[in-house]
């Protein structure tokens, strides 16, 4: 999906509608943002290996598994005001398999 790199949008903050940086937003997933406090708990790599026997899915071989069988991801906008400076979020996300910016006014 090709995406404008500038946006003629509503700042929050200067209450008019100005021009604005579009860049994507990168969305840490809960386990990468808490590491060691969200089902990750379990994991052998970060906490050393627990008990004895089975370890329910982490026993198992990676790959095959029901995660990460989506081939587009959800895209979330962050504009960036060009006469204040400050950032805010789209209020949508959809998804795409790709995001490009590119230049419209170049
Ligand atoms: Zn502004």
């Amino acid at each position: 999906m090709k995406l404008p790199k500038t946006r003629f949008t509503f700042c929050p903050t200067c209450k008019k509608h100005t021009d604005h940086k579009v860049a994507e937003a990168k969305k840490k997933t809960r386990g990468s943002a808490h590491p060691l406090s969200w089902g990750n708990r379990l994991r052998p790599k970060l906490r050393g290996r627990i008990g004895m026997g089975n370890n329910g899915k982490y026993s198992k071989p990676p790959g095959g598994r029901m995660f990460n069988k989506k081939s587009s991801k959800k895209v979330d906008l962050r504009f960036e005001c060009g006469v204040c400076k400050k950032q805010h979020i789209a209020g949508k996300s959809w998804r795409a398999r790709k995001v490009e910016f590119k230049d419209v006014r170049a």
